[in-house]
Formats: structure tokens, C-alpha cells, sequence
């Protein structure tokens, strides 16, 4: 920006304030603003006299958010305007011709704003909650300080349900939200012991967390990949076996799939306060057509991870499904969403709360996510510099869509011949589920 537009910035928001101030109004919507700042998010709490009606949109360069308080006065000397706090700069009031109360937050660097109304709790009473989170945030390295390792993979599990929100329930009470809380734990317990990557937990225990809330914590660990883990219901109780899915750019592609869709979104509302209505910015965001990068990258894992829970037991659909679920809406992570198996089926309610079969379906999703990174290691992550020769001990390798023998030689840094040996092949000829054998300790 030139010295003149700055200067013409500053004129202009001195005039901002003198119409303020000129008009006198007085506050018939706001009592007060409030500024707090923690751990790199900061919230603005506006202490309303009534409910009021808004809109939250941004500009850049320099970088604002604007609050616009419909059919509303706002007056700076009543209220008392708070100063420079977190990234905001500057608070500044307007009264604008068309009855709407306009605030302006001046900040440091751009952030994405997210607003919504608390209702009254006896000391408090009605308030706009805008949260300013920042778009730049610190990646979060495990890997060996100082050193030019390279940054671990970070694969965020996201237990799907939890608190209030059960999820599906069989006909002998095994609730969703439990059985999917003890795999995700046996999944970062096994995704933790692979060189180069670690897991994060969206949820840790039996509660309640917001479908967009559960992207954010992902987003905030800077996830390398989304795995979101659930159980199937059907009213058909012969309905069996695991499915993958990833977003629908165009939301649910057939009816079973928009069914599930809208039984899994429904947990947003469980929860309390939807942002679904209020949160346009945010929602625009979120359906950037970035997406479609994200979705590729989601279905080669989705694939992979589908082959193995085809091993381990089997599968609802042969195909990758693909819905409009929230949950999975990142614009640049890759996310799926594994339905283990039908909690709703009785054979299959019990496999789900068996150790051991919980063991297998764990070991399915780390092999499948384990070969999507192994082909396509992140930038700067320990495996993009040292490859997959940092592994230790033997490794499988299952045949999925489109393998070659020759491939998966070159995959791993193997001879051909070292690998028919292993596996006592004679020909180059393998099958779509068959198990190989990696020889340990090549490639170092
Ligand atoms: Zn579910």
C-alpha cells in the first residue's frame, strides 16, 4: 500500500468516527464491548441489551473484520471502546444510513472470524460471541529438534459422536460413540509407533465436540490427513460390512448415502449452538473449490484403506463411497470417513466390541493410510526426505487397484527377484486383497 492510501485510510476512518460521534446516538443495541486474547485465537464479546440480527464479513489489505448490527445504534462514548488486545488493533463504531450499527475490527493479520449469539445465563445477558482465529498458525513438530529431519506426519482420528450425542445404538446397547472412541485409540496407539507420523485425537473421552469444532482441532494440529471413525445403522438388520467414504463436492450421490449424511450431520444440532445458518464466511470457506485437490488425495486413501477392511472382514460397498458429509469438508486436508461395520447388525455389534477384532480393523486403517503416504509423502515430512526405509521391521504390502509387482519393487526399494523370493512367487501374476511380504531392511 502507498503512503497516500494509507494516509487516505487514516482520513477516512477519522471520518468514520466523527459521523459517530456527530450523531450522538445512543447505544439501543449494545451495552459494551469486550476483547479477550489466549493461546493464539482472540474473542470479541459484544454485551447486547436485545437479541440482534447480524452479519460478519471480512476485507483484506489492511485486514478487517466488519460486524454489522442490524437495525441498531451504537455509540463510542457509552459503550466505551476497548483498546489494541490479541490481534486486534483498533475498534472502530459507525451508524450507517440504513439503520444498521457497523463495527469495525482493525487486525494485525488475517484471521477467519466465526460469530454467534449467547442466549442470557443469569449473570450474563445476551451477547455476540466473534471468535478471530488466526489463518496462519505454528506447525506443530514431533520430529528430533535442530535437526534437518523433516516434520512428522500428523493424522488427525476424529471419534465420531461422543457426550450427549450416542450415535447409533444396537439392539444390545453398544452405543456408536463408545466402540468408535476405543479404536481411534488403538489407531493413534499404532499410527504413534510408525516412524515419521503421529496421531491426534479430536476427541479424547465421552464428550460432546461440534462437527466444525472437530475440523478446526484437526486444522489447528496442521493435519496431514482426516479419519473419521463411526459405525453403521441400518433398519435392515442383515445390512453388513465396512465402508469408505469421502466428500461429495455435490453432496450425497445416491439415496443410501444422503440417508447416512443426514443422520451424521444431525450431531451438529446435538450439540447446541449450529453455526450452519450464521457462519457464511466460514461455510463459503469450507466449500472453496480447493476442495478438489483434497478430494483426489481422499479417495486414493479412502481406496487404500477400503482394500484392507476388505481384508479384515467385509465390505458394505466394493466402491469408495462419496456424501455430503460435514465432518469431511475440509477445502485442504485430505479426510474420509470409515463406517467400521453395522452396529445395528448383531453379529457385527459384537465383533465391534471385540478386543481383538478392533485390533484388526485399527491395523486395516494404519496399513491403508501407511501406503497413501508411503506413495505420496508431505513436503518436509521425515518420509518425503528419508523414505520409507526409515521403517523397522517386516512390512505387508496389500494389492490394491492398479499394483503392479514391478511397482511395488520400486515403492519399496526392493529387487524384483528379492521380492518373489519373499513370497515365493513365480510368476509376476497377484490379486486385488493378496498379502505380500516386504523383506525388512533394504533401502539403508
Ligand atoms: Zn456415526
Amino acid at each position: 500500500m502507498s503512503t497516500w492510501s494509507v494516509k487516505m485510510a487514516a482520513v477516512t476512518a477519522a471520518l468514520v468516527l466523527v459521523a459517530a460521534a456527530a450523531i450522538g446516538a445512543s447505544s439501543d443495541g449494545v451495552n459494551k464491548i469486550r476483547i479477550a486474547a489466549a493461546s493464539g485465537a482472540t474473542r470479541v464479546v459484544l454485551d447486547l441489551k436485545r437479541p440482534v440480527s447480524h452479519t460478519v464479513f471480512t476485507l483484506s489489505n489492511p485486514a478487517r473484520v466488519v460486524v454489522d448490527l442490524h437495525a441498531t445504534t451504537i455509540d463510542a462514548t457509552s459503550i466505551g471502546v476497548p483498546g489494541p488486545t490479541g490481534i486486534v488493533q483498533r475498534v472502530r463504531l459507525a451508524n450507517r444510513d440504513n439503520g444498521d450499527a457497523r463495527v469495525v475490527l482493525d487486525l494485525a493479520e488475517p484471521a477467519r472470524p466465526r460469530s454467534f449469539p449467547v442466549p442470557p445465563d443469569g449473570s450474563s445477558g445476551h451477547r455476540l460471541v466473534i471468535d478471530l482465529e488466526l489463518l496462519r498458525t505454528e506447525r506443530v513438530v514431533k520430529a528430533t529438534p535442530g535437526a534437518e529431519r523433516g516434520r512428522n506426519i500428523v493424522v488427525a482420528l476424529d471419534a465420531g459422536h461422543g457426550g450427549k450425542d450416542p450415535g447409533a445404538i444396537g439392539r444390545r446397547g453398544t452405543r456408536e460413540k463408545d466402540v468408535v472412541l476405543q479404536i481411534v485409540r488403538r489407531v493413534k496407539a499404532r499410527i504413534d509407533r510408525e516412524p515419521g507420523m503421529e496421531a491426534y485425537l479430536t476427541r479424547d473421552g465421552d464428550y460432546f465436540v461440534p462437527l466444525r469444532e472437530r475440523i478446526e482441532r484437526a486444522r489447528r494440529q496442521r493435519a496431514d490427513l482426516f479419519v473419521s471413525v463411526h459405525a453403521d445403522a441400518f433398519k435392515n438388520q442383515r445390512a453388513r460390512g465396512s465402508s469408505v467414504y469421502v466428500l461429495s463436492p455435490r453432496g450425497a450421490s445416491d439415496e443410501a448415502s444422503r440417508w447416512l449424511a443426514e443422520r451424521e450431520n444431525a450431531a451438529d444440532l446435538v450439540g447446541g449452538v449450529s453455526l450452519d445458518d450464521k457462519d457464511a464466511m466460514l461455510a463459503s470457506v469450507l466449500l472453496d473449490l480447493s476442495q478438489t485437490a483434497a478430494i483426489d488425495a481422499s479417495t486414493s486413501v479412502a481406496d487404500q484403506v477400503l482394500t484392507r477392511l476388505g481384508v479384515v472382514g467385509r465390505v458394505h460397498r466394493t466402491n469408495v463411497g462419496r456424501a455430503g458429509f460435514l465432518v469431511l469438508k475440509s477445502p485442504d486436508i485430505p479426510s474420509i470417513l470409515v463406517e467400521t461395520a453395522f452396529i445395528s447388525n448383531p453379529a457385527e455389534e459384537k465383533q465391534l466390541k471385540n478386543a481383538k477384532h478392533q485390533e484388526a480393523l485399527a491395523g486395516a486403517i494404519v496399513d491403508g493410510v501407511r501406503a497413501y503416504f508411503y506413495d505420496n509423502p508431505p513436503p518436509g515430512t521425515l518420509l518425503a526426505i528419508e523414505g520409507p526405509a526409515t521403517r523397522t521391521g517386516p512390512v505387508e504390502h496389500i494389492i490394491v487397484r492398479g499394483d503392479t509387482l514391478s511397482d511395488i519393487a520400486s515403492r519399496y526399494n526392493v529387487s524384483l527377484a528379492a521380492l518373489r523370493r519373499q513370497n515365493g512367487l513365480k510368476n509376476d501374476r497377484i490379486r486385488i486383497g493378496q498379502v505380500l511380504q516386504i523383506p525388512a531392511g533394504v533401502g539403508s
